[in-house]
């Protein structure tokens, strides 16, 4: 096993959540169900592609959309919640809004 597959990945979530600031899905299992998608990925491909996309199965094609995507920050400034709803600011966390959908911000061309 490489060392990215020994990864705890709620631990991962958790301390990226901490680091910039962010708050992480209050809804119990939707959180559960994007950490499962995120430790499959993993086993599959050796990195934590974003649950909620489609994989080029190629780290560098992936590269910005290993999570956290490099789209984050924005959809979290401007939606209050990045793409998949993992993560969420603060002042979302505390309007008790749901995440809603949101426009894809990984450019067309990205796509596989
Ligand atoms: S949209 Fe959210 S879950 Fe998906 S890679 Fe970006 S930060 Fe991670």
């Amino acid at each position: 096993m490489s060392e990215t597959q020994r990864i705890d990945v709620s631990r991962f979530v958790r301390n990226v959540a901490t680091k910039k600031g962010w708050v992480l899905n209050q809804d119990p299992d939707f959180l559960a169900s994007l950490i499962e998608g995120l430790e499959a990925n993993l086993l599959r491909l050796g990195y934590l592609q974003c649950p909620c996309r489609l994989s080029w199965d190629d780290p560098k094609k992936d590269k910005d959309i290993i999570c956290p995507c490099i789209y984050a920050g924005e959809d979290i400034a401007q939606y209050g919640h990045c793409f998949c709803s993992l993560y969420l600011s603060e002042e979302f966390a505390r309007s008790a809004s749901e995440p809603a959908s949101i426009p894809e911000r990984r450019p067309e061309h990205l796509f596989p």
